[in-house]
């Protein structure tokens, strides 16, 4: 065998892969998952590739991991995710390889002591024999670990036929979901868009391989209620037919029990489940039944969008307009853009379903670059809800209260007919602000450039930023005043206590995302909504979405006009887009539903937009306001956050950034300027807002700059967001 060098790349936020020999007697190939020594100590890698050389210069890899090795599709996606990010490769890799690192146990071979003793011994091999007695059966892993050898020694032995590797027997993860277990009688609308949906996924999996292969993104666009699941269920029918897998992308809280038993209902089995909460053992073998093909189908939140699947057929994106996809941590990044990406590399075709799709998504499909279904109206002739607005100018709560006289009688008929009722407040706690009436003292936090928002639940005054707590004080701290200190606004906790004193009969849920018990009692309470438990219904925005309760035929939306204050100006897209859910929770079932929207301003075009239906309309006027304002879909966009503990050091750098900038034709650098939040967890910020001409290269641009700057010093960090979501 002639000497090779491996290009290793390492889950850490490096930008560059290292080269290492490859030992002589180690078969490796690209994808492979190593151990190799960087400085002082082990670290794990992916071969990234491969090449003859002599590695005389070079460190050498310790030893190979026996894991199915890193598909050479999601390790694409891991260098455009960085390219396009400008994220480190490695930090892009830790996002694809956080499971297999962390669970050991996914080695599915275990070895026993089985044949004769090795021809030599050393004291490493003298070690493991020591541990291997006693006939049970390891995994390499431990069996390396508990002789305190690496793992190339067991492979040695196994080489020699002293240890025996045996296949463990694993449970499967999921049933094979079955194509045709309860297929639905669709309508005749319905049963076109399945149409075009499964006869893309067929072509694709006719085309695998061949050049000029297709992989269409497909919007089904459908009103609430409509039967997009029930639709794209047809297509993840024509996958699994086909042999392929499916991926079904879901935001965070709407991967609800209630929609895994939909899909088992259909199916016969529930698909495997893939978000934060799923741990251990359980995690583990989704993730080597995703990499052998076991597992089929996989719905998951958006980290599921780099499972190592073996043959990946479809993806389907659920409610693509989601702000919950963008990732705006460390590696900056859309899932339903990389979902598209990823598509694009396992020529599977990518389905983006939504009942308000985003301004992004409709102009790709004008620009013919995206298919489009629709279904306009809901399943089985049910009427979307009637929406009417609540003037709060003309019908005012009574003091200190938040429900219109209006609202206080239609919540009563609602529910004294047996039906249920939905309060919808977009804040969570009890009140957005405290101050002490005598001297006008507001509570805000040391830390963050943001009031802190009273939670009655936890009896404290709490930071929505960084998780600062107080309590309430007795005196106020600025002047001393007892009993003073008030609570100003209402957030969902208010509301909860409104409905109890006005319905105390009635039974009443509260939601909100910051409720102990986490996603599990979430899921649970939504469960019981959805089976009748409750007939008022009180929550923030993660009540608004996906979800169907049967019963429920009114939607109260406290307030209207949050959101649509903010200077962001996707502000307007997103309220819109918020109320629509919201307000399709109502009437889903046998009975009419209907919505009420308090307002003070019910002539701005998103509510006026929401109450006379013509969604077309508000789409057509914000596109044309992007549009003219250079704004995305029709510009590029990016945002510099710099930040540091001083903020000076961070003006000083944003001001070095924009000095250096030398935008070419067609770019334009903004600010520094205080970015929107100007101090998070004790850190200032400064916001550079570049804006390019979509024929820009924008990520070229971006890194050439970088370059030019040169690293910061001190406390001061630079963190890229291409395409922003706020801007
Ligand atoms: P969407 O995803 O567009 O909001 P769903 O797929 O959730 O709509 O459908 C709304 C409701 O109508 C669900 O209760 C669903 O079971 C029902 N439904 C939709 N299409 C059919 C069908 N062809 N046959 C029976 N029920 C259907
Ligand atoms: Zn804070």
């Amino acid at each position: 065998m002639t000497a090779r060098v491996a290009e290793i790349l390492i889950p850490l936020a490096l930008d560059q892969t290292y080269s290492y020999a490859v030992p002589e007697d180690l078969p490796l190939a690209e994808g492979d998952l190593v151990a190799v020594p960087l400085g002082p100590r082990e670290r794990y890698g992916v071969v990234w590739s491969l090449r003859h050389g002599a590695g005389d210069n070079f460190k050498t890899v310790s030893g190979r991991f026996d894991v199915p090795p890193m598909p050479a599709a999601l390790r694409r996606l891991v260098d455009w995710l960085a390219w396009y990010t400008l994220a480190p490769k490695g930090s892009a890799l830790a996002l694809a390889l956080k499971v297999p690192v962390d669970a050991p146990e996914t080695i599915r071979i275990g070895v026993r002591l089985a044949g004769p003793p090795p021809k030599r011994v050393t004291p490493a091999r003298a070690r493991v024999l020591e541990a291997a007695t006693g006939g049970l059966v390891h995994t390499k892993r431990q069996l390396a670990d508990a002789a305190g050898v690496g793992v190339g020694v067991i492979d040695g032995l196994v080489d020699e036929g002293t240890l025996e590797t045996v296949a463990l027997r694993a449970e499967p993860v999921a049933e094979r979901p079955d194509p045709d277990f309860a297929r639905p009688a669709l309508s005749e609308r319905q049963r076109a868009a399945a149409e075009v949906l499964a006869a893309a996924v067929a072509t694709a999996a006719q085309d695998q391989g061949s050049a000029g292969s297709r992989h269409p993104v497909i919007l089904v666009d459908g009103v609430t209620g409509s039967g997009k699941t029930e639709v794209y269920f047809e297509a993840i029918a024509a996958a699994l037919r086909m042999g392929r897998q499916a991926l079904i992308l879901a935001p965070e809280i709407a991967l609800t029990s209630a929609f895994l038993d939909r899909f088992a209902e259909r199916f016969g089995t529930r698909p495997a489940a893939w978000h934060s909460g799923v741990s251990g053992r359980r995690r583990e073998r989704v993730l080597t039944g995703v990499a052998s093909g076991e597992v089929a189908v996989v719905a998951g939140a958006r980290s599921a969008l780099f499972l190592p699947f073996r043959d990946l057929g479809l993806i389907v994106v659920d409610e693509e307009h989601e702000a919950a996809y963008k990732q705006e941590d460390g590696v900056c990044y859309h899932t339903r853009d990389m979902a598209i990406v990823r598509g694009r590399f396992e020529n599977a075709p990518v389905i983006l379903a939504s009942a308000t799709p985003s301004i992004e998504t409709r102009v790709n499909v004008q620009r013919g670059r995206f298919s489009r279904v629709a279904l306009p109206e809901r399943f089985g002739g049910r009427a979307l809800p009637d929406i009417e607005a609540v003037d709060l100018r003309r019908d005012p709560p009574e003091r200190g209260t938040w429900m219109s006289p209006r609202l206080v009688e239609e919540l009563r008929r609602t529910t004294e007919a047996g039906e249920q009722a939905l309060l919808f407040l977009n804040r969570r706690g009890y009140a957005p602000l405290t101050l002490c009436r005598a001297c006008g003292h507001r509570f805000s936090c040391p830390n963050c450039s943001a009031w802190l928002v009273e939670h009655r639940f936890r009896r404290a005054l709490v930071c929505h930023h960084c998780g600062h707590a107080e309590r309430v004080p007795e005196t106020c701290p600025a002047c001393g005043g007892v009993e003073t200190i008030v609570p100003c606004g209402p957030g969902v906790e208010r509301i909860a206590e409104e409905a109890a004193r006005l319905f105390p009969e009635k039974r009443r849920i509260v939601l909100s995302s910051d409720f102990p018990g986490g996603t599990e009692r979430l899921r649970n309470e939504l469960a019981a909504i959805a089976a009748g438990e409750a007939d008022i219904v009180i929550g923030t925005q993660l009540v608004a979405k996906g979800h169907n309760f049967p019963n429920m035929t009114l939607v109260g939306v406290l307030d209207g006009d949050i959101g649509l204050t903010s200077g962001d100006p996707r502000a307007a897209e997103r309220t819109f887009q918020l109320l629509q859910q919201v307000t399709g929770r109502a009437g889903r079932g046998t009975k009419p539903g209907r919505a009420f929207v308090q307002t003070y301003q019910p002539d701005h075009p998103v509510i006026a937009a929401l109450l006379s239906g013509d969604a077309e309309r508000f789409y057509r006027e914000e596109t044309a306001a992007r549009e003219a304002a250079g704004m995305p879909p029709f510009g590029r966009l990016a945002a510099l956050i710099v930040s540091a503990a001083d903020r000076a050091e961070a003006e000083a750098f944003g001001r070095a950034l924009a000095r250096v900038a030398e935008p070419p034709p067609g770019v334009m650098v903004l600010g520094p300027a205080e970015a929107p939040l100007a101090l998070i967890r004790g850190r200032y910020r400064f916001r550079l807002l570049v804006k390019a001409s979509r024929e820009t290269n924008l990520q070229d641009y971006l890194r050439h700059w970088l370059i030019r700057t040169g690293k910061p010093r001190g406390s001061v960090r630079v963190a890229v967001d291409v395409d922003p979501m706020s801007f």
